[in-house]
């Protein structure tokens, strides 16, 4: 049997420490959440490999050191409101909970709002709520946000999203082609946002309004 609590310790020495990432709310955040528990049971001996695996309805949770460069992109230091859009497996949400003040959640999915909801309350994620809605359009009735982040790949800087952006907030969201994207931050200054390259990544698409169309895939 695979002991987890050993190799999730492998997993943040190896994976997160030695690339790289020296935010210590991360690294704790990493430390503690039970990743096994968010993939399918199948995958549980596979689920602190360095890659990302299936969830369910043609998803993915996302490899371990894309969570940890995300949620460190995203500056947080304990006391932010997170918007998060694409909840799927509620791993990244989890980690997300582990560090800020509260997390609002949005997935497209049915199915996965609703296991996703369940299991986070059983572990004791209070301060989460999980919306079924299209991200791309934010979640207006929790807005503003300290700090916004994209967990699926989209042609273009979701305009709401920015708008639900308070001011000095940061959103975190990959943007490209279908097949590529770049990791990208916008800080907003004001009526300015100031946007920068984080490197590429690769992600299931955004689906939506001010996403991909479902026909265009
Ligand atoms: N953060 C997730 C990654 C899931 S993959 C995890 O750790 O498991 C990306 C997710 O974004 C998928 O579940 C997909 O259904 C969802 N998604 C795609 N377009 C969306 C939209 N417009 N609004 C909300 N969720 C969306």
């Amino acid at each position: 049997m695979t002991d987890f609590h050993l190799a999730r310790k492998r997993m943040v020495e190896t994976q997160i420490i030695r690339r790289g990432i020296r935010d210590p709310a991360v690294i704790r955040a990493m430390s503690s959440v039970p990743r096994h528990l968010f993939v399918e049971e199948a995958f549980q001996d596979q689920a602190y490999g360095d890659f990302p695996l299936p969830i369910g309805s043609g998803q993915t949770i996302s490899q371990p050191y894309i969570v940890a460069l995300m949620t460190s992109s995203l500056r947080l230091t304990g006391v932010e409101r997170v918007l998060e859009i694409g909840t799927g497996s509620g791993y990244q949400t989890a980690v997300l909970a582990e560090i800020a003040e509260r997390v609002v959640t949005v997935e497209r999915i049915s199915s996965l709002v609703k296991k996703t909801r369940r299991l986070l309350e059983e572990l004791g994620y209070h301060r989460v709520a999980c919306h079924l809605s299209d991200g791309t359009l934010g979640w207006k009735d929790s807005a503003p946000y300290d700090a916004i982040l994209v967990t699926a790949g989209s042609p273009e800087i979701p305009a709401e999203l920015v708008e639900q952006l308070a001011d000095g907030g940061r959103l975190v969201i990959p943007v490209g082609t279908r097949r590529h994207q770049v990791l990208k931050r916008v800080t907003r200054d004001g009526d300015r946002k100031n946007v920068e390259d984080l490197g590429g990544c690769v992600f299931v698409p955004l689906i939506g309004h001010s996403g991909w169309k479902e026909e265009e895939l």
